[in-house]
């Protein structure tokens, strides 16, 4: 079934609503085993009558979002019916159910409301518990341009959201004639990159029935996507464990700081971190995680030289003979964080994220991170990521969390 969504609003194509409705209709229809073929924007006017009118022509249902407020550009329901072929007649229980929305918070119910209550003769209205508008469904039977399914929903989600569920959901279900929907498998990995991971494995997977596979690059992370039957998403699955188990640290959507709280927590190890050019993110990441209070002791931000030594005790002397972006000073960062947390694990980061501060043998981009643990081993490593710093400060965190997992997983 070909399923088109069309977003109105001019606000959605002005920058200043961040259109969040085709992210949540893409998972919302994956669940019912269908997908958008397309999605559209338009503003506000006379673009929503020639928009829908194309994605009648496609699809075999379009659900059209908002334009079905009282004001004088909520037009929605006018383009709706001038192309379908239908007329607008005011109805009965729609416009009791809106009197008694306003009697219910005590106020008088303005003229331009009673236009909610205008629909599409012989389509079904879909109750609004949550707002004003109600929504409305127009068959395909009742569809005198295409055979397709017009679906018009309010835009605020906290209206839209209960509507589709309640109202929308069992309708397309039941014209798609659905039997079980394919499942999907998210594998999350890292240490690895986007086109190493699909040279060593594609050919694998592809060679699997039924099997649609899908690749999706992050900062520091790669996200191999897995949809088709049971049998198919299992055997896709097994050949990515098998291959890169060490990689892979999420199989049901968790991020890694998530990982890494689990793996601590089973474990009872606490964790500590000296952060100077990352300036708390792996703290904050961290700390995003519910539970990670069972975990994380102390998060020392430690920017300036003074802070790396009179917080983590690392010697003047070698700040002044290594620099702060060296491998003794973030083994001492780390080893200080340590000592001074009494934490069971700590992680350490030190590096220049520019656009300043680059000389030719420490380049911008340049990190260093350690970890120090109890009754182990320091382990050092040197990073480039020449990035802009928000993406530095994400790769070296993600970098630094990753460390931590291989250490304790
Ligand atoms: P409406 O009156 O139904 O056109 O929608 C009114 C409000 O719903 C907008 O001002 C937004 O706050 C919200 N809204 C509408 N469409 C969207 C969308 N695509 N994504 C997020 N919010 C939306
Ligand atoms: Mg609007």
């Amino acid at each position: 079934m070909r399923i088109e969504i069309l977003n109105t609003g001019t606000e959605l194509l002005l920058g200043t609503t961040l259109n969040t409705h085709g992210k949540w209709f893409g998972e919302q229809l994956f669940k019912l085993g269908m997908r958008i073929q397309r999605l559209t924007t338009v503003p506000d006017g006379d673009a929503i009558t020639e928009a829908l009118r194309e994605c009648v022509g496609r699809a075999d249902a379009v659900i059209v979002t908002g334009g079905l407020g009282p004001t004088s550009d909520d037009l929605t329901r006018e383009a709706t019916a001038a192309v379908v072929g239908a007329e607008l007649i005011e109805d009965e229980a729609a416009l009791r159910s809106l009197e008694a929305f306003f009697a219910a918070r005590n106020k008088v119910m303005a003229d331009s409301n009673r236009k909610q209550a205008q629909v599409l003769v012989g389509a079904d209205v879909l109750p609004n518990p949550n707002g004003t508008a109600p929504g409305i469904y127009v068959p395909p039977r009742l569809n005198k341009a295409a055979n397709c399914a017009v679906f018009l929903l309010p835009g605020p989600p906290r209206e839209l959201y209960p509507m589709f569920r309640d109202e929308v959901a069992p309708r397309l279900v039941a014209l798609a004639g659905l039997s079980k929907p394919p499942g999907m498998l998210e594998l999350r990995l890292t240490g690895i990159g986007e086109s190493d991971l699909q040279q060593e494995i594609d050919a694998k997977l592809a060679a699997i029935p039924g099997l649609e596979v899908g690749y999706c690059a992050r900062i520091g992370e790669v996200d191999l996507r897995l949809i088709g039957d049971d049998a198919a998403v299992a055997a896709g699955r097994e050949i990515a464990v098998s291959m890169f188990a060490k990689q892979i640290f999420s199989e049901d959507g968790s991020s890694l700081e998530a990982t890494v709280v689990r793996l601590m927590a089973a474990r009872g190890l606490k964790l500590a971190t000296a952060e100077s050019c990352t300036g708390g993110l792996i703290a904050n990441r961290v700390t995003d995680v519910p539970g990670s209070s069972e975990v994380f002791t102390h998060g020392f931000v430690t920017y300036a030289n003074e802070a790396k030594r009179d917080l983590l005790g690392v010697p003047q002397a070698m700040l002044d003979e290594h620099g702060a972006v060296s491998e003794p000073v973030v083994r001492a960062m780390a080893e200080g964080a340590l000592k001074a947390s009494g934490a069971d694990v700590a992680v350490a980061v030190t590096g220049i994220a520019g656009p300043g501060g680059g000389t030719a043998d420490k380049p911008v981009g340049t990190v260093w991170l350690a970890w120090a643990a109890k009754g182990r081993e320091t382990l050092s490593l040197r990073q480039i990521h020449p990035r802009n710093r928000k993406d530095f400060k994400l790769a070296v965190s993600q970098a630094a969390l990753d460390g931590v997992r291989r250490l304790v997983g």
